[in-house]
């Protein structure tokens, strides 16, 4: 039995593990991946101590962060399920290689008994971010991998000198956009706002760009995703409701993020969005269960503050465990 399971492998996840395997913890990381949204970030300039850094990089030093101190991570493990059983203990479910498709979020309420325990521990804290937030539209699924995208900075490099298309008017939409000046021919972003909501700095960077590389299509309802094996084009309605098509060889869809919350306990109290309702200790409403970073109902999405959290989900947990004991 751990005394305490961390499930994510990012942000929250790494400094939740440093301050676990510090206090003298027995721990485990569980996690699908490792790195998260902070892999997929791009540029990363706002991590205190490194003015200008990336994704990849910052990710691989919280790795090697953790591995310093040995903490044991098991990656390629997707958490199918949390549960706490009748001795206060949890039980943690998981599906592991090509069984991950099964995602936690899939699992149908109510069939918690009919999952079995991987993993007990005393204390868990769900560190599991969030997941991108599909458009629902026609041709999306088809051309999922095959021009739809939802991770730029995976997938914009297969389209030097072609043709993208954004969708989406906030932060990663606009770091969408940019690195597409970078790499394609042409960028054509889909806003179905008036505005932009994202950054200034990237806003101004955006707008400063050549028309002919750049143009952006404000009030506009993307529609369906078109083309034959491939990607060709996407169809978007104005705001009087005319149609239209444009060509394109791929579309980055940057629409917002769902909480990976599913795989928490039934129980659990979530608000509208989804996001694990936690206070200003990471504790749930379940005792023994925190929440940590993207996950949780934290105003803010930051890694700094994913980061903080994971801290302070580990020292609430090192307090339960010690009234645990008494
Ligand atoms: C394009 C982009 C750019 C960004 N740029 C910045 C920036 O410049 N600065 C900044 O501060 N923030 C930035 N952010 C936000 C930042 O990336 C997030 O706030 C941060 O990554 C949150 O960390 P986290 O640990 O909560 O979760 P995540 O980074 O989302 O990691 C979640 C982890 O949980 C794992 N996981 C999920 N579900 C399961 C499961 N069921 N079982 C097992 N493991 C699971 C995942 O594999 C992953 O390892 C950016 C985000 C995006 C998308």
């Amino acid at each position: 039995m751990f005394d305490l399971l961390i499930i994510g492998g990012s942000a929250a996840a790494t400094t939740a593990g440093i301050y676990g395997i510090r206090r003298g913890l027995n721990l485990k990381i569980i996690t699908k991946d490792f790195g998260g949204e902070v892999a997929t970030s791009g540029e990363i300039g706002n991590w205190p101590g490194d003015g200008n850094t990336d994704g990849i990089t910052l990710s691989d030093k919280f790795k090697k962060h953790l591995e310093y101190y040995k903490v044991d991570i098991e990656e390629g493990v997707w958490v199918n399920k949390i549960t706490k059983q009748e001795d206060g203990t949890f039980c943690v479910s998981t599906k592991k290689g090509n069984e991950t498709e099964k995602a936690a979020d899939k699992v149908p309420n109510g069939n918690e008994s009919a999952l079995k325990c991987d993993y007990i521990a005393k204390a868990v804290i769900v560190a599991t971010g969030v997941h991108p937030r599909e458009l629902g539209i026609t041709g999306e699924k088809e051309f999922r991998n095959k021009g739809v995208s939802y991770c730029s900075t995976c997938d914009m490099p297969l389209f030097t000198s072609k043709t993208v298309t954004v969708i989406g008017g906030g932060n990663s939409a606009l770091e969408s956009a940019l690195m597409g000046v970078d790499i394609a021919k042409k960028v054509y972003v889909i806003n179905k706002n008036p505005a932009f909501k994202g950054d200034d700095v990237l806003i101004k960077k955006l707008s400063f760009q050549p028309k002919d590389k750049v143009e952006i299509i404000y009030e506009a309802g993307t529609k369906e995703f078109v083309g034959d094996k491939f990607l060709a084009g996407i169809k978007y309605i104005d705001k009087e409701g005319k149609e239209y098509e444009i060509q394109t060889d791929g579309a980055f869809v940057h629409i917002g993020m769902v909480p990976n919350s599913g795989i928490a306990p039934d129980n659990v109290e979530k608000n509208p969005f989804g996001e694990i309702k936690v206070n200003t200790r990471c504790e749930t409403n379940i005792p023994g269960l925190y929440a940590a970073g993207d996950v949780s109902d934290v105003p803010f999405k930051q890694i700094v503050i994913a980061a903080g959290q994971g801290c302070l989900a580990t020292l609430s947990a090192v307090q339960y465990l010690n009234q645990l004991s008494k």
